[in-house]
């Protein structure tokens, strides 16, 4: 597939220059005013045009769950996730789907799907999700995701010596599993990665970390994990291992230049150097982290420590939208506030290199994708910069970060291929995904959660707080 964009701004290293940009063979090729045109011909004029941006951390079946659940922080909230019925695989592939188009609309080519498994369905689960990312055509990486404790042992003791259900499915059964996947689905060449993604060090052992551990190094599969998003979570650690859920991490050969870790909010200054150490990196989840009163990343540290960040939306149930483009102006300038010293503030070109470039290196793929250079695969996005949003003129890449960009995406490409055009999805029937997620679902309110009811008390009481009976969020 060849084309040329004629007339495009680009971002130099001075302010902006007008460029011709060749696509051949899915790959850039040249970038030069007045190049030769290959291929089709497409208008750059009075756009500005960006290497995609990677959505590196949702959960995209959650979709069927935005809106819905209360504030109240993470321990409470996963609890009342479990406690929705499970989905069907055509709903797995219906919310992947919208995810994919919320996340390609708001300047994303890649998605980071930390995919929860349907019970007993776990393969098909799988299959539903990538049928979705391949008949769309962003570029996908799943991690589906697995845990071998159950869910009362993601919360601290604080010395109660509590019983914990075994999980329902053993270590080696969730190892089989996974094999089972990375044979039938990592396909890089088409688009289609699996990453390893146990859940996090709450719910899982060292057996399936150490078993994850394994695989990719067998496949070169790159590693996900959620990694100390709340303060109980900080406690966990210390009372599972007697030391940091980094260190333990680190022990069991977990971290490396291709393990991307979510939220990162409870990081001492030695966990942060470790990371860095070991070439690991971050993913920000700021609107997540906000909604469920996780905290905020130290992501200033992390940038100054040359830890690699990137951004991501974190499932719809704990944001509750795709917005790619809203999750990196929140999780720019929201640490501006947690600096005095305004040297350490990101800039809008920063946060565009954070979101492109800091997302391809946490995928190990920054050799091909992350910026807009020759050699590199076409992951591209256009922008129109008369969209009224990005009026009147100023600083292009200034308006898209800092502003409220709405429909400013004007085309897509994953791979040197057309995925949007004149701001639409081409690939598959937008309305017929409206009407089958409308029809799939119902206005809903007044939810009771039985779990939160069982686990409230002791939750208030290990994290230190007044006694109270529950809150009625109806
Ligand atoms: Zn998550």
């Amino acid at each position: 597939m060849s084309f040329t964009i004629q007339n495009v701004l680009v971002a130099v290293d001075q302010g902006y220059a007008t460029v011709d940009v060749q696509i051949v063979d899915n790959h850039i090729q040249a970038i030069a005013p007045n190049l030769d045109v290959v291929g089709t011909v497409i208008d750059g004029q009075n756009k500005l045009l960006l290497p995609g941006f990677v959505n590196a951390h949702t959960h995209s079946s959650e979709m069927w769950q935005r809106g819905i659940i209360p504030p109240v922080p993470l321990e409470l909230w996963i609890a009342e996730l479990y406690d929705f019925a499970p989905l069907e695989p055509d709903q797995v592939y219906l919310s992947a789907l919208g995810t994919a188009v919320e996340t390609l609309l708001s300047g994303g080519t890649s998605v980071v799907d930390h995919l929860v498994l349907i019970p007993g369905k776990e393969i098909e689960t799988i299959a539903s999700a990538v049928r979705a990312y391949q008949e769309i055509g962003i570029r996908a990486f799943i991690g589906p995701l697995i845990q071998d404790e159950s869910l009362t042992a993601g919360i601290p003791d604080g010395g109660a010596q509590r019983e914990h259900k075994t999980y329902v499915r053993s270590t080696e059964a969730t190892l089989a599993l996974m094999q089972e996947a990375v044979d039938k689905f990592h396909n890089p060449s088409e688009g289609v990665n699996i990453l390893v993604a146990p859940t996090g060090i709450q719910l899982c052992s060292d057996a399936l970390f150490e078993g994850c551990r394994e695989l990719s190094d067998r496949y070169n599969l790159c590693r996900h994990a959620h990694l100390l998003e709340t303060k109980a979570q900080e406690k966990l650690a210390q009372e599972k291992y007697g030391c940091s859920a980094v260190e333990h991490l680190k022990q069991l050969g977990y971290l490396s230049d291709r393990t991307s870790l979510a939220h990162c909010v409870w990081l001492s200054d030695n966990d942060i150097a470790i990371l860095a150490e070991t070439r690991s990196t971050v993913v920000h989840n700021p609107l997540s982290n906000l909604r469920l009163g996780s905290g905020i990343a130290p992501i200033l540290k992390y940038r100054q420590a040359g830890v690699n960040v990137s951004f991501g939306c974190d499932g719809a149930a704990s944001n509750d939208s795709q917005d790619l483009l809203e999750a990196i102006k929140i999780g720019s300038i929201l640490h501006n506030i947690t600096d005095m010293d305004y040297h350490h503030w990101i800039t809008p070109r920063e946060s565009v290199e954070i979101a492109s470039l800091g997302g391809a290196k946490g995928l190990n793929v920054a050799d091909e994708l992350g910026s807009l250079t020759e050699g590199k695969k076409a992951d591209l996005v256009l922008y129109d910069l008369t969209s009224l949003s990005l009026l009147p003129r100023t600083d292009p890449i200034g308006l898209l970060i800092l502003g409220r960009p709405t429909q400013a995406v004007d085309s897509v490409w994953v791979n040197g291929k057309r995925v949007v055009a004149d701001s639409k999805v081409t690939t598959i029937d937008v309305d017929a995904l409206r009407k089958n997620l409308f029809e799939r679902s119902e206005w809903s309110i007044n939810r009771q959660s039985a779990t939160v009811s069982q686990i409230e008390a002791h939750y208030r009481g290990v994290m230190g707080l007044p006694e109270q009976l529950s809150k009625s969020y109806s």
